[in-house]
């Protein structure tokens, strides 16, 4: 078992998940309906809730073979997109989104349900340039 699936087994409590996502080379993504959008390099926070089933929610995201769904679906399925770390909270999906600090490559990314006014529950953090 991984971390985070040890920590999601023990603690109901826990609802809302934070994927950090690498994109390894820049990529050109159709991101279903919302359109085709250009990815820098780099590395990317992408936060979500699942109140009932967050497990199954999170091993879903990190499985290669799924009917792609969500906007997240999308990017995770592409070529040379990575998850490296998977955070679990409590905390309210809006409330950890916007500790996080980082630039919107897509307007509207997850955030169809979004009541807070975030923007995009996906947050671009840097071209990893040194
Ligand atoms: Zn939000």
């Amino acid at each position: 078992m991984r971390n985070w699936e040890r920590q999601a087994a023990a603690d109901a409590s826990l609802c809302t998940y934070q994927l950090h996502i690498i994109v390894a080379c820049p990529r050109i993504l159709r991101i279903g309906r919302l359109g085709v959008f250009r990815f820098p390099a780099g590395r990317y926070f992408y936060t979500g809730s699942a109140r009932r089933s967050l497990l199954a929610r999170v091993r879903r995201h990190l499985s290669p073979d799924k009917k792609r769904r969500w906007h997240i679906d999308y990017l995770l399925t592409a070529h040379a997109v990575k998850v490296i770390d998977v955070i679990l909270t409590s905390d309210g999906e809006c409330q950890l989104n916007r500790r996080a600090v980082g630039e919107i490559i897509v307007p509207g990314f997850g955030a169809s349900d979004c009541r807070a006014r975030c923007g995009s529950h996906l947050k671009f953090l840097s071209e990893g340039k040194n």
